[in-house]
C-alpha cells in the first residue's frame, strides 16, 4: 500500500489501516493502493497548517515566491512522468495530460509574480490629522477540496494563489484519482518548504470535510466540485460563520451564428465537446446551430466525430480516451435512452464501442443527437458525457434565452465573426467565462468561476489571490 497522506512534511500511514485502490479506466486494472484517512488523519494536517501558519505568512514575499517559482519548475521538469501517472488514472489523452500539467505550472508561476504586485492602499484623508491605509492579511489556514476531472490543474488553482498570499494548506485531492498530485509533492520534498505549509489528506470526503469546517483553526474552505456538495459544505460553512469559495458545476452552452463557416462551426464544436471526453467543468454542453447551416453542421459534425479514433490515454494514435468511471458510462447510456425515448435521434455513437481492446475499459462512443426537447435529461442536468445535443434556432435572441435557460451559468461560448453579435452574446449570456472564438478560454492570468449557481468567487487572475487575503484598514490619528 503507497502512502498518501503527507502531513508536516512527513509521509503517514493511514492510522485506520484502510486503503482504496485506483484503476485506470482505460484498462479496468489497479493501478495502485494507497491509505485512505480520515478524521484523525484530517486532524493532524490541521494543527500542522495551523503550526505553519504564523512563521510562512512572516516571510517576505519574495521567498513565498521563490517557493512558488520553485514547484512550477519541479512540474516541468517531470513533466512526461507526472503526465503518463495523469493519464492512468483519469484517462484523459497523454497530449491532453500534459496541457493540464503546463497548466498546473502556470498556476505557480503566475502568483509567483503576481503576489510581488498586490499591495495595499495609502487612502487620502478627508481630516488634517489623521492618515488611513489598508494593508494585507493572510486569511489562514487553508483546506482546499477538489475533484477527479482535473486533480492537478485545480488543486494548483487554490494551492498556489493560498500559498502566494502567505496561508498554510491542506489540500485533499479525490480519492479515485490522487497518484498525480501525491507524486507533485513527493517531488517538491527537495525544496524544502517549511513542514505543515503544505499538507496533503487522501481520505473521507465526509469525515475530512467535517473536520476542516469545523475545527475553528481552519479559517477558509476552497471547494471545486459539484452543486449538490458545495451546496452542503456551504450551508455548514455558513453556520459557523467560515469563508468559503465554491466553483461548481456548468452546462455551457455554444451558439453558432449564422455568419460562421459550417466546417469551421463543426470544427470548433467537435473540440468543445470532446476534450477530456465531456468530462470538463466548461464543456459546452448544449450546441445551439442556426436553422439555416443545421443540417450541413450535423452532417459535418458526424464526418469529423466517426473518425475519431477511441483508445487507451497513452496510446499516441488515440484521439479520445476513456470516461473516468464506470458511473459515467452508466450516465451516459441513461442519457441517450431518454433521448431516444422522447424523440430525440441519435445521429453518432450513442453506446460502448465493440471490440476486445474496449472491454476491460470505461470506454463509451463520442455521440451526436438532435432533435433535442426542453424535458429531455441531458438539457436538465449538468451532463459530463461525451455527448452532443444540437438544437436550432431562428433569432440570435432566442438563442440567447435558450442558453440562458439553466440554473448554471460557469461558461458559454460563441463562433461568430460579426462584430455587433460579437458584442451582443457577451453582454446577453450569462456566464462567467464567455469564449468568442476560444474553446478553451481557462488560464491562469485570466478570472475563472461562474455566476448563478456555478459558484462564488474567482479562481485565476489577482481575484485569485484576493480570495486568500482579509484587508486590514489601519486609520492613524495625529
Ligand atoms: P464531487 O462534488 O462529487 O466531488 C468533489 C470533491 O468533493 C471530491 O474531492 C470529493 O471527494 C469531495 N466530496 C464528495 N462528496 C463529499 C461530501 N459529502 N463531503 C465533502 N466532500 C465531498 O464532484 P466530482 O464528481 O468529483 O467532480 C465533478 C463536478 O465538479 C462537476 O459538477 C463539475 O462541473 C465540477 N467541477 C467544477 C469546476 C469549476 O472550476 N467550476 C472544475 C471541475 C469540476
Amino acid at each position: 500500500m503507497s502512502k498518501s497522506t503527507y502531513i508536516n512534511g512527513k509521509w503517514e500511514e493511514s492510522a485506520s489501516g484502510l486503503s482504496r485502490e485506483v484503476i485506470n479506466p482505460a484498462t479496468g486494472e489497479v493501478i495502485a493502493e494507497v491509505g485512505y484517512g480520515g478524521a484523525a488523519e484530517a486532524t493532524s494536517a490541521v494543527a500542522a497548517a495551523y503550526d505553519a501558519f504564523p512563521a510562512w505568512k512572516s516571510l517576505t514575499v519574495y521567498k513565498r515566491a521563490g517557493y512558488l517559482s520553485g514547484i512550477a519548475a519541479v512540474i516541468r521538469e517531470n513533466l512526461e512522468e507526472l503526465s503518463k501517472i495523469l493519464t492512468s488514472e483519469v484517462g484523459k489523452t497523454l497530449p491532453e495530460a500534459m496541457g493540464e500539467m503546463n497548466a498546473a505550472a502556470d498556476q505557480f508561476e503566475w502568483y509567483a509574480e503576481e503576489v510581488k504586485r498586490s499591495a495595499g492602499d495609502v487612502i487620502p484623508n478627508r481630516l488634517d490629522d489623521k492618515r488611513h491605509m489598508t494593508i494585507r492579511h493572510p486569511v489562514g489556514p487553508v483546506a482546499a477540496i477538489s475533484p477527479w476531472n482535473f486533480p492537478i490543474l485545480l488543486s494548483s488553482r487554490k494551492i498556489a494563489p493560498a500559498l502566494a498570499a502567505g496561508c498554510t494548506v491542506i489540500n485533499r485531492p479525490a480519492s479515485q484519482a490522487p497518484l498525480t498530485m501525491i507524486r507533485v509533492v513527493e517531488l517538491t520534498e527537495a525544496l524544502d518548504l517549511p513542514p505543515g505549509v503544505l499538507n496533503l489528506v487522501v481520505g473521507h470526503p465526509g469525515e475530512c470535510s467535517d473536520v476542516f469546517i469545523g475545527d475553528e483553526r481552519i479559517k477558509k474552505i476552497s471547494f471545486t466540485g459539484s452543486l449538490d456538495v458545495g451546496r452542503s459544505l456551504a450551508v455548514e460553512c455558513t453556520k459557523r460563520m467560515k469563508k468559503i469559495s465554491l466553483e461548481l458545476g456548468g452546462h455551457s452552452p455554444f451558439l453558432f451564428l449564422p455568419d460562421v463557416p459550417v466546417e469551421e462551426a463543426a470544427e470548433a464544436a467537435v473540440f468543445a465537446k470532446y476534450r477530456n471526453m465531456g468530462q470538463v467543468c466548461i464543456s459546452a454542453s448544449r450546441f445551439f446551430v442556426h436553422n439555416s447551416m443545421k443540417k450541413a453542421f450535423e452532417e459535418e459534425v458526424v464526418k469529423r466525430v466517426s473518425i475519431l479514433r477511441i483508445g487507451n490515454g497513452l496510446a499516441p494514435e488515440s484521439d479520445v480516451g476513456p470516461l473516468f468511471e464506470e458511473k459515467r458510462v452508466q450516465d451516459s447510456l441513461n442519457f441517450v435512452e431518454d433521448i431516444r425515448q422522447k424523440g430525440g435521434k441519435i445521429l453518432w455513437g450513442g453506446k460502448k464501442p465493440e471490440g476486445q481492446k474496449y472491454e476491460k475499459g470505461y470506454f463509451f462512443e463520442p455521440t451526436v443527437v438532435t432533435d433535442i426537447t426542453d424535458d429531455m435529461a441531458i438539457l436538465q442536468e449538468e451532463p459530463f458525457s461525451p455527448i452532443m445535443p444540437i438544437i436550432g434556432y431562428d433569432a440570435i435572441d432566442e438563442a440567447i434565452a435558450m442558453a440562458n435557460n439553466t440554473p448554471y451559468g460557469l461558461a458559454a461560448y460563441v463562433k461568430t465573426n460579426n462584430l455587433k453579435w460579437t458584442i451582443e452574446c457577451a453582454e446577453k449570456l450569462e456566464a462567467g467565462i464567455i469564449g468568442i472564438n476560444d474553446c478553451s478560454p481557462a488560464a491562469a492570468q485570466c478570472p475563472f468561476g461562474g455566476m448563478k449557481k456555478s459558484g462564488t468567487g474567482r479562481e485565476g487572475w489577482k481575484q485569485g489571490l484576493e480570495s486568500y487575503y482579509e484587508t486590514k484598514y489601519i486609520s492613524i490619528g495625529f
